[in-house]
């Protein structure tokens, strides 16, 4: 564990991947663009696994599981799906190696080309809506909702570990419907899940929208999304649920007969959700001293840390931990009792400081006279003394007002940087000085949201569900509007 690494105001982006590293979440692997993730992150990822997982059973749906190869073929059907994820998809070509005939390792045996070449998933919706061809004959089967739990690779060039990688584990939702209003439906409520889970569970606040035509999913027909601020003012998509009208049930000739006995196409929805908000998480809370993890998606959520000189007074005061830590579990709080004598208190105090661990306690002979412990929180630094009687109870309660503070400070901040803009010098200004979300005029045309984008690297973000109609003029062309949209810098 080692604290040399730049503040966030002196290097964010050096201060993001050393936090990440030195904190044991991930690390670069001997593969270009694909991470290792460490014990440590894994345990994170999978608390947001349980509780997404939970959420998506509890709006009906169910998991299965589809090949991590896909046929190139089945990529041809949807003309815009290919063109959207042609440029960045891994091809398997052959399937044995031999040796070398030059002695030198192994090389691929052109003997043993695949017949038809295999894409690695991308994104999964033509081997499932080629699957589900099979399973849809009429409305009876309908709606179906099934999600996948699995890992995707999309070749990308500039990769930051969880943020953009080359692999990433995510969850992918795919919906069949017998509506269109169904499925749009169902599509929002997706949306809502994710926006609950970031707000409740990460303690990110997150705006929810929908995408401009040159920012929405390649064979969609209506990207929604949410969009989260970090702290450097850059904005991160951190989930998005697309209605896919009947475009992959016509291209897969999906078709099922109606109440009415007619033959008609399904509707389609997906959505999903990868390892990037493992970076969110991490932007969007932590400080100049390490992780600050929101109490529901913490490992552990309370560390106890015995401070004695003898053995008798660490008996004394394991005693009374083991009474604390039965008490504590009682509760479903998760916590560790670190009694390891290879470490001195410091040490330990300094540790999980820097490893985000929402409460520590601290408790030596003293405090067993007085029937008190020393207690910090991680997110504002405080220490206090508390009554050990009921101390349950006082934990629960400090757990989850650090879960509303780190929620409560991430409005703010947002609050804080947003903005509007009115001209484009305003605009320009914003983006350089202040950063942030800027409520912009735009007049509606792709042409001048590339224009924007290559003059500013800024996008829209999303055009809000909740956007209010208002009269005014194009920051670029001066063109009129009827609202305004989100822009940003974004990663
Ligand atoms: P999409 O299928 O493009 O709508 O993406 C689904 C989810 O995966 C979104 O929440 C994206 O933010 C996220 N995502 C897309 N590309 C990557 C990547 N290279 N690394 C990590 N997450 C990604």
């Amino acid at each position: 564990m080692a604290k040399d690494f730049p503040t966030r105001a002196e290097n964010y982006a050096q201060w993001y991947n050393d936090l990440v590293i030195k904190a044991d979440m991930a690390e670069n692997s001997a593969v270009r663009g694909c991470m290792v993730i460490k014990p440590y992150g894994y345990a994170i990822w999978e608390k947001m696994q349980a509780a997404l997982d939970k959420m998506f059973k509890e709006t009906g749906h169910v998991n299965a599981y589809f090949p991590i190869f896909i046929p190139k073929s089945f990529f041809s059907k949807e003309a815009s799906h290919v063109e959207g994820f042609a440029k960045e998809c891994a091809v398997v070509t052959h399937y044995r190696l031999k040796n070398d005939p030059d002695g030198k390792g192994v090389v691929v045996d052109e003997n043993a080309k695949l017949e038809e070449e295999l894409i690695v998933r991308p994104t999964s919706e033509t081997i499932i809506w080629d699957t589900y061809r099979n399973w849809i004959q009429s409305y009876r089967d309908l709606p179906l909702l099934i999600n996948q739990w699995a890992n995707v690779v999309r070749w990308e060039m500039r990769t930051r570990l969880f943020l953009r990688t080359a692999e990433f584990l995510w969850q992918e939702g795919h919906t069949a419907h017998a509506t269109a209003e169904e499925a749009i439906a169902e599509t929002e409520q997706m949306l809502n899940v994710y926006a609950d889970f970031a707000e409740n569970f990460m303690a990110v606040p997150v705006l929810k929208g929908v995408k401009s035509p040159n920012e929405r999913f390649a064979g969609a027909v209506e990207t929604y999304c949410i969009e989260a601020l970090m702290q450097d003012g850059k904005a991160l998509q951190a989930g998005t649920s697309h209605f896919l009208g009947q475009n992959f049930a016509k291209a897969f000739d999906v078709q099922f007969l109606s109440k009415e006995n007619k033959l008609e196409h399904v509707w389609a929805t997906s959505w999903g959700v990868s390892t990037r908000l493992m970076g969110a998480l991490i932007m969007a809370h932590s400080d100049d001293h390490g992780l600050v993890l929101p109490p529901k998606l913490a490992p552990t959520q309370v560390v106890i840390i015995p401070i004695y000189k003898t053995n008798e007074q660490l008996a004394a005061i394991t005693e009374k931990v083991d009474e604390i830590v039965k008490n504590l579990k009682a509760r479903g709080i998760t916590v560790k009792y670190d009694d390891r004598d290879t470490y001195k208190p410091g040490w330990k105090f300094n540790e999980y400081e820097f490893k985000g661990v929402p409460v520590r306690l601290a408790i030596g002979p003293r405090d067993l006279e007085n029937g008190t412990v020393e207690v910090s929180r991680r997110d504002t630094l405080e220490k206090s003394s508390f009554q050990i009687a009921d101390i349950e109870t006082k934990i629960e309660h400090l757990l989850q007002s650090i879960q509303d503070n780190l929620f409560q400070k991430a409005v703010d901040f947002r609050e804080n940087m947003t903005t509007k803009a009115d001209t484009w010098e305003e605009f320009v200004d914003l983006l350089d000085n202040k950063g942030g979300f800027i409520l912009a005029h735009w007049d509606g045309t792709p042409e001048t949201e590339q224009e924007i984008k290559e003059k500013t690297k800024a996008t829209i973000r999303l055009i809000p569900l909740d956007a209010r109609p208002e009269e005014g003029r194009c920051i670029l062309t001066g063109n009129p509007s009827a609202r305004r949209v989100v822009f940003a810098r974004a990663y």
